[in-house]
């Protein structure tokens, strides 16, 4: 009977509401925060340790790589054969080549090399390459190296007799017994090895790695980036902080390309005179935590759903309990007088609309303290039940029966003129008196009295209760176990 409590239903709403969002909010929350922490904590690995020590580890590889060839070079450089075939003036240039071609496939070097100070040959495996002169561009490494302090430097140059393929040199100064410079001598090797290098790291890191020289262009890059030929400064994002990034010799920064955030660890390799770069996608890299989150959120929702439902129910229960106590009778489990009221205030209104006639019929046990008395306060309840179900199983179920007091009982009979009020009663008085209550082997039998009354269009219900409480009253003074009309 929940039209007896609709400010109830209504705080009920309230409540279900109000818990499905904190609780629903609460575990948002959570998630979102977790998301974010787990967010930061994977930048700052990524920032703070992943690239620089790819960087480092890349840069000490490169170092490793560079060592032979520059001792290969140094060994070159000093080497008696080739110091006494300059001094004896380049007699025999079978000689050399023979000997260049000897380093060359020993060593797995992709190209050797010597150049004479005083004749300007370049020298190669495969025999005299050329003269290198001072006006000719491609030649500025020989004269660059004639000046140097240092004992050699590490050139990338294209390489004329490897068909412009782009290529490392050591370009080291050969010295004569007392020291004087008498050409520069190296090995070169290829920059697809240092390609495959960049290739393997980025398999085995998932991290995208490549060298861009000190204005910027990218001078090696694995097989799947970039096109040659480009420049940091016109790739998207990228450009907007290439001159910020040309300007140190080390750093990390961040740029978005095409949607993507990436994350860019940078440092100068002195020995080649460029950058190299490792970045890595920061999305790529959160695919993992972000469907975490949509997990974490879908299992909150399901559990707020869950929480919402329960207590959806479980108050449903109580509340249903707490009504059915508030609108009916314990013992007997007709409605109590508080139900009445509503309900019989409903017949009344539908009585005056239709026109129908309606009937109150008010019963009292008869004698029933003596019966208390007699046999006990329970064989009294035991009586009370009883009756309430002979007054059931004698009415209708559009009949309103309720109890209206210790030993009384009010009947609303719906579409029901006195004289038709009049005839059931007799049938209930009668089915009362006919039944026999049992209670600890006792058989104990009651009579009842009734009064009944017709209802009025346009009375009150509190009048017509009031002329069916005379009529009860004047079948007690008449002898009892009767009906009495108002
Ligand atoms: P009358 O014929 O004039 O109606 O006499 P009576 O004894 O039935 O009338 P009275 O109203 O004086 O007594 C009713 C008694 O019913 C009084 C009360 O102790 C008892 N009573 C009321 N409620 C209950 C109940 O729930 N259980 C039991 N066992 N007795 C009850
Ligand atoms: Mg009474
Ligand atoms: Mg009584």
């Amino acid at each position: 009977m929940t039209w007896l409590q609709p400010h109830l239903l209504k705080d009920k709403r309230k409540l279900v509401l109000l818990l499905s969002l904190l609780v629903g909010a609460g575990f948002m929350l959570t998630s979102v925060v977790s998301y974010f922490v787990a967010k930061a904590t994977i930048r700052a690995s990524i920032v703070l340790n992943e690239l620089p020590l790819t960087s480092d580890n890349i840069y000490s590889e490169i170092q490793k790589d560079l060592v032979r060839p520059i001792f290969i070079s140094s060994m070159m450089a000093s080497d008696t054969f080739l110091r006494d075939w300059v001094l004896h003036g380049e007699q025999d240039v079978d000689k050399i080549t023979k000997y260049l071609k000897e380093v060359k496939e020993r060593y797995g070097a992709f190209t050797s090399f010597f150049v004479s100070e005083r004749s300007r040959i370049y020298y190669h495996a495969s025999g005299v390459l050329k003269v290198v002169k001072e006006e000719e561009p491609r030649d500025v490494w020989y004269f660059r190296t004639r000046q140097l302090q240092a004992p050699y430097e590490i050139n990338v140059d294209p390489d004329l007799a490897n068909r412009d393929a782009l290529t490392i040199f050591i370009n080291y100064r050969a010295l004569d017994y007392e020291g004087n410079f008498i050409g520069a001598t190296g090995v070169g090797l290829t920059v697809d090895a240092v390609r495959k290098l960049i290739d393997d790291y980025q398999q085995r890191y998932d991290r995208s790695i490549y060298f861009v020289d000190l204005k910027g262009n990218f001078v090696v890059y694995g097989s799947r980036d970039h096109t040659p030929g480009g420049n940091i400064r016109n790739v998207p994002g990228l450009g907007a902080i290439a001159e910020q990034i040309l300007k140190v010799r080390h750093g990390s920064f961040e740029y978005v390309r095409d949607g993507h955030r990436y994350l860019l660890n940078v440092r100068l390799v002195p020995e080649l005179h460029w950058y190299l770069f490792v970045e890595k996608a920061e999305d790529e890299a959160l695919t993992e935590i972000r469907r975490t989150l949509f997990l974490n959120l879908g299992i909150s929702l399901a559990i707020t759903l869950v929480v919402v439902a329960l207590t959806h129910r479980v108050i449903g229960h109580y509340q249903r309990r707490l009504e059915e106590m508030a609108t009916h009778d314990k013992l007997t489990g007709l409605a109590n007088r508080q139900a009445f009221d509503v309900v019989a205030e409903h017949a009344i209104k539908a009585a005056d609309r239709s026109g129908d006639p309606l009937s109150a019929m008010l019963i009292d046990i008869d004698f029933f303290k003596k019966i208390n008395d007699t046999h006990g306060h329970v064989a009294g309840d035991v009586v009370i039940q009883g009756v309430a179900k002979v007054a059931k199983s004698c009415l209708r179920d559009s009949d309103i029966l309720c109890r209206w007091g210790g030993e009384e009982y009010m009947v609303l009979l719906k579409g029901c003129d006195v004289t038709h009020a009049r005839r059931l009663a007799e049938k209930l008085g009668q089915a009362v008196r006919e039944t026999v209550f049992r209670h600890d082997d006792t058989d104990i039998t009651v009579t009842v009295s009734t009064g009944i009354t017709q209802y009025r269009p346009g009375e009150s219900i509190d009048q017509l209760i009031q002329r069916a409480d005379t009529a009860l009253y004047e079948a007690k003074a008449a002898g009892r176990d009767r009906v009495c009309l108002a």
